[in-house]
């Protein structure tokens, strides 16, 4: 027993559950769902004034940018006058540094979460106890569409830490019965511990799974090829690019469907999918606007978005570095909801050839995630022209499968780059347990 762990899902319980308005929230959003659009928007509408309002008179970045650009408050009167502000980078969040955090929370109201570091430098984000019980409430809702309750178990596979990266004598996993979570270290995730990770999901009688599609698809593609039947209500993945084939494997390993997410790791935007698997952004969240990325596929969107509920920290037009691909489509369930068909990887992470073609995440990892008996990759482009392709190959890869990956290599990537294919134990994952598809280190 992890007393530590033990404590702090204690902790969670209450900050996540009891401290926060989570149970308003929960029935709000179960009535909300069902709202027309012109209902939505006035939710939006009356959220985005008290934003405001609150950034005016609490938020000193605020008051000056509002002040410069004689921005009032009783200026915002529909949801397009949100475009008398500007976008919002992740610079300018670090320039502003504390004067973008709300006066109005002491400092023990208030909790630290840390986006990423992959892209650059790690950003704070500094968030007050009552939008966690909401935040908390919204992914509770995105539990629901998969059918997965309170009362549920739930394995994690994300970045939560259970031993240190670099332990390996002690057991890598916790249980945390406060919260009902199977917590698995995905740093020290292999094709060995796959299947140890495996066996402890059946034995805690869990009912799904939330984690990295990369991790997520190392266990289903362990279960698969060695015959260890593990049926799950429902898979959750997020934070990277979940493929087609991906999808298809945790699909068959598991005997469910697979519910994958979004959701801006500053708190602005969230993207959940419904029983009818359509990705639905969710307007009660933030207000999220799809920016053209222009050139010739008009599908293509970034993100950009306020972010209704944190208050300690508020982020007006905030450019996550997202992007996403539009549709006309609607979806079947009856939400009123805008529907995306795919949400994907961050701008940086392309390949780029000598001749000015650009190669994105999703389309490489596809091709490698679809050849046989290979259970993590990762594309690094060191020089303009070159790549190395890491792979970590399961126990029945072969000569054949080498010589097939390779051929998948000259179908699919043009003469010009010249491609090394390095086999390794293990691929390094990123300070928060993610695999990277793409690391282009020229820049
Ligand atoms: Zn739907």
């Amino acid at each position: 027993m992890n007393f530590a762990l033990l404590a702090q899902g204690a902790a969670h319980l209450v900050v996540k559950r009891y401290a926060g308005p989570f149970w308003i929230r929960r029935q709000w959003l179960k009535k909300t769902q069902w709202f027309n659009e012109s209902e939505l928007e006035g939710i939006q509408l009356k959220l985005l004034k008290q934003l405001i309002h609150h950034c005016y008179s609490t938020v000193p970045y605020y008051k000056c940018l509002m002040d410069e650009r004689g921005i009032k408050v009783e200026s915002i009167n529909s949801l397009e006058d949100i475009k008398q502000f500007p976008v919002l980078t992740k610079k300018d969040v670090l320039q502003a540094g504390d004067s973008i955090i709300s006066t109005k929370y002491p400092k023990w109201l208030m909790r630290i979460a840390y986006t990423g570091g992959t892209t650059g430098t790690p950003l704070l984000i500094w968030r007050d106890l009552f939008s966690i019980g909401s935040n908390h409430a919204f992914f509770q809702r995105q539990k629901d569409w998969a059918g997965v309750g309170l009362r549920d178990r739930c394995a994690y596979l994300t970045g939560r830490l259970v031993v240190r990266p670099d332990r390996t004598d002690k057991r890598l996993y916790s249980y945390d019965p406060f919260m009902k979570e199977l917590i698995l270290s995905t740093y020290h995730l292999s094709i060995d511990t796959a299947k140890e990770y495996a066996e402890v999901i059946k034995r805690y009688r869990v009912t799904a799974i939330d984690g990295y599609p990369s991790a997520v698809y190392l266990v289903a593609k362990t279960c698969f090829d060695s015959g260890i039947e593990l049926k799950l209500q429902s898979v959750l993945t997020s934070s990277e690019t979940l493929t087609e084939s991906m999808r298809n494997m945790i699909s068959r390993a598991f005997q469910c469907e697979v519910y994958d997410y979004y959701g801006s790791a500053e708190r602005t935007s969230i993207i959940h999918t419904c029983e009818h698997g359509s990705y639905h952004i969710i307007p009660e969240y933030g207000l999220t606007e799809l920016i053209p990325l222009g050139g010739s596929d008009n599908n293509k969107c970034r993100i950009i978005s306020t972010g209704f509920w944190n208050l300690a920290m508020p982020f007006i037009r905030y450019e996550t570095g997202d992007i996403v691909r539009t549709t006309d489509e609607k979806c079947i369930c009856g939400r009123q909801y805008p529907v995306v068909k795919s949400v994907s990887g961050r701008k940086a992470d392309v390949i780029k050839t000598p001749s000015g073609r650009e190669f994105g995440a999703a389309i490489l990892t596809h091709l490698l995630y679809g050849t046989d008996h290979i259970v993590e990759s990762q594309i690094v482009q060191d020089e303009l022209g070159h790549i190395i392709i890491k792979y970590v190959p399961s126990e029945r890869f072969s000569e054949k499968d080498l010589m097939a990956f390779q051929q998948l290599i000259i179908r699919h990537l043009p003469q010009e780059m010249r491609v090394e294919l390095r086999r390794v134990e293990v691929i390094k994952r990123t300070d928060n347990g993610k695999i990277r598809p793409v690391v282009s280190e020229i820049g």
